[in-house]
């Protein structure tokens, strides 16, 4: 694609860096058939195509309005786009430079702002979203089902181990998973105990990945140096990975090396911290991929337990990680029922349920569906976002494969 951008953004590193995107995509149109808000609304403005013309115009000079934004906004950042395309134009990148730079200049409506204001001072703050989700248990006989469902049952999480082997890990602790669902790293932190890791946790905080993607970018950054700060000291003792357990978070963690490359203070440790990530599936696979290294898990079952799985969008084109969940499961003696259009995202996609509601309801509705369409006992997938947001709105279960990993592991 030819481009022109205006001097005002090929001075500056984003925009050599979107005119550097832009001139890879020809056109195609490719990336149409898997993006799941063309699918819906059927307007190429709200395909991936479609918005990199938007992003283009308006990176030439062209004014963007609140048609443009709402394109933009109404955009999952699933980023199936990315797997489809064949040119390898890196479109979750190029919105994020589009969707800062409206931000800046195209106002938002005061409902718009109240919301995006009331999201980020909650659910990225571990202390105040425990606080909201009491207050949401002690209300949940008063509320209707549908919503009941929203406010989900704390499981035990058990024990974590005391840790006794050399080799140590760090993990993400984060902001939403240890209130709703703390069961997720204790049942890694015992899987990696029988694959001879530690598992290690400190006082992080949110991964930056909700800021990020609402465009408060300096918030954002705040966030990952905090992080950084908090598990630094662990990585100089020796972690030699650091594991996430929420494909999410894991994406976001993957690119500090990138978001903070101008950072004089942060970049070489954030690049560090971009090598040591390692999502918990990834982790596993290679624990069991050493020499004499198993994991002493009960006899499979005939007729065992039938499991759906969902990948979340972060895992399979955030981080590219597809078929390895699928084969730990087997393993451990589930049995997968098939899933059509696995590549579709479920409409969870960070803060999008709470922005876009109608689309992120269709979503879950196709989702589920599809998940449901084998007969599954329970569903389980890697991200707690997904997690909660099919919980809200299905009959059965939803776990993290870790937990069911962890389930079938010989006491
Ligand atoms: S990221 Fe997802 S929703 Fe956005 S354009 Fe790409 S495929 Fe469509
Ligand atoms: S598939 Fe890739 S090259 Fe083709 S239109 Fe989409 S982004 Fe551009």
């Amino acid at each position: 694609m030819q481009t022109r951008l205006s001097a005002e953004f090929l001075d500056t590193p984003d925009g050599r860096e979107a005119d550097g995107i832009l001139r890879k995509c020809v056109h195609c149109g490719f990336c149409a058939a898997t993006c799941p808000t063309y699918q819906l609304l059927g307007d190429e403005l709200d395909g991936p195509r479609g918005r990199i013309y938007l992003i283009k115009e308006m990176l030439e000079g062209a004014e963007p309005s609140r048609a443009t934004q709402l394109h933009l906004d109404r955009c999952l950042t699933c980023r199936a786009c990315e797997t489809t395309c064949p040119s390898g134009v890196s479109y979750g990148r190029l919105l994020d430079i589009g969707r800062h730079h409206i931000e800046r200049v195209v106002p938002r409506t005061l409902r718009e702002r109240v919301l995006r204001r009331a999201i980020l001072a909650t659910v990225p703050h571990r202390n105040r979203f425990a606080r909201l989700m009491a207050v949401g248990r002690a209300l949940r006989w008063l509320m209707p089902p549908s919503l009941r469902r929203s406010v989900p049952i704390v499981r035990p999480s058990g024990v974590w181990p005391a840790p006794r082997h050399e080799r140590r890990m760090l993990v993400l602790t984060g902001c939403v998973q240890p209130v709703v669902a703390p069961a997720i790293n204790a049942a890694a932190a015992r899987v990696l105990d029988r694959l001879g890791v530690s598992l290690v946790a400190v006082d992080d905080e949110c991964c930056g990945a909700l800021a990020h993607h609402l465009s408060q970018e300096e918030r954002s950054r705040r966030q990952m140096r905090r992080n950084i700060d908090a598990w630094w000291p662990q990585i100089e003792r020796g972690a030699e990975a650091l594991i996430v357990t929420a494909s999410g978070c894991g994406a976001m963690v993957s690119d500090y090396g990138g978001l903070l490359r101008h950072d004089p203070a942060y970049a070489r440790k954030a690049a560090r911290i971009s090598g040591l990530f390692r999502d918990i599936g990834d982790a596993v696979t290679r624990e069991l991929a050493r020499p004499g290294v198993t994991l002493h898990l009960k006899a499979p079952r005939e007729g065992g337990p039938r499991v759906a799985f969902h990948s979340p969008c972060t895992l399979q084109h955030g981080l590219k990680i597809r078929g390895v969940i699928e084969p730990l499961l087997k393993r451990a003696g589930y049995t997968l029922t098939s899933v059509a259009d696995g590549h579709l995202c479920c409409g969870s996609a960070g803060s999008y349920s709470f922005l876009q509601p109608a689309i992120s309801r269709q979503l879950k509705a196709n989702k589920l569906a599809a998940l449901e369409a084998g007969g599954p006992d329970l569903i389980a997938t890697a991200n707690i976002g997904c997690l909660l947001h099919l919980a809200s709105g299905g009959e059965r279960p939803v776990r993290h494969w870790i937990e069911l990993l962890d389930r079938a592991l010989v006491s």
